[in-house]
């Protein structure tokens, strides 16, 4: 029975990584946050979100840092908050995982950002659920990222506030040189999944990612047509770290008072989660 026993070979190389991330539990941690409504930098409803964050990462045996900053924004000095949980290695690096957590301040809609801010949210969370306790060759790094979201109009100084000031204060600190790999998660909990070929991010880790997708028979969801999407991987980039964003922008509710829990679907964070694992898999073989 060759075929079987290749499938035996095959699960017991996927169950070293990526037999626990739950795409269901990753949809309700999605629906804990949303239910929170609004979750605008500085709001009471971020407020209880870190704290939902700082317990779970902390739960799940990690080392939580909060990287508490102020921001300049338009509407005047924002107090924000980076999470980071960190899961030890031996190797001495580093690949980290991040994605936003607060929504788009939106006073004149009721904007609770399913897709947009929570999925990310909820897809972190899972990803501390199913790394805990695992033997690990490089450490892996979850990152919660605040004030992603413009304040109104987006611009180079308006926006992704989270990254552009964790990537300055580690490449200050040499943080970042341990950094193996970053992967960016944004928008990835839409039922239609299309992830973007994003044009900014590092070619050979994109390769990579695309390939352990089409291994998996998910290749279908990694789209292979070419775009640019500013977003909180770029701050990193910049500083020569081999980082990447994975977002799916074809999504109609994108701003809107419809980016609500029905538009997201359970399967599309189990593709996300089963690549992201495989990946990590790959990444440790790598120097
Ligand atoms: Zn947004």
């Amino acid at each position: 029975m060759p075929v079987a026993k290749n499938l035996a070979a095959l699960s017991v190389a996927l169950a070293a990584f990526s037999a626990d991330f739950s795409g269901s539990s990753a949809l309700e941690y999605t629906r804990r946050a949303v239910a929170l409504g609004p979750r605008p930098p500085g709001s009471p409803a971020i407020g209880k979100l870190q704290a939902l964050i700082l317990a779970e990462a902390r739960a799940r045996g990690a080392a939580v840092e909060e990287d508490d900053f102020t921001a300049q924004t338009p509407i005047g000095p924002t107090a924000m908050k980076n999470i980071i949980a960190r899961f030890r290695g031996t190797s001495g690096r580093a690949v980290v995982l991040t994605g936003h957590y607060d929504t788009k301040r939106m006073p004149e809609i009721h904007f609770v950002g399913a897709n947009d801010g929570g999925a990310s949210t909820g897809f972190l969370l899972e990803m501390a659920r199913a790394l805990a306790g695992r033997k690990l060759t490089d450490d892996v790094w979850l990152v919660w990222f605040d004030g992603e979201e413009a304040f109104g109009k987006w611009s180079s100084t308006n926006g992704i506030y989270g990254s552009r000031h964790l990537a300055e204060r580690w490449g200050r600190d040499g943080t970042l040189r341990r950094i193996k790999a970053l992967i960016n998660f944004d928008m990835i909990g839409d039922k239609n999944l299309g992830i973007l070929e994003e044009w900014n991010s590092a070619a050979g880790l994109r390769k990579l990612v695309w390939e352990a997708a089409a291994d998996l028979g998910f290749g279908q969801h990694f789209l292979r047509s070419p775009s640019a999407v500013e977003d909180d991987h770029v701050p990193f980039l910049r500083q020569g770290v081999q980082a990447l964003n994975l977002i799916d922008f074809d999504y109609p509710a994108w701003h809107t008072a419809d980016d609500t829990m029905d538009k997201l679907s359970l399967n599309s964070f189990n593709v996300v989660g089963q690549v992201v694992m495989e990946t990590l898999r790959r990444l440790e073989r790598l120097p």
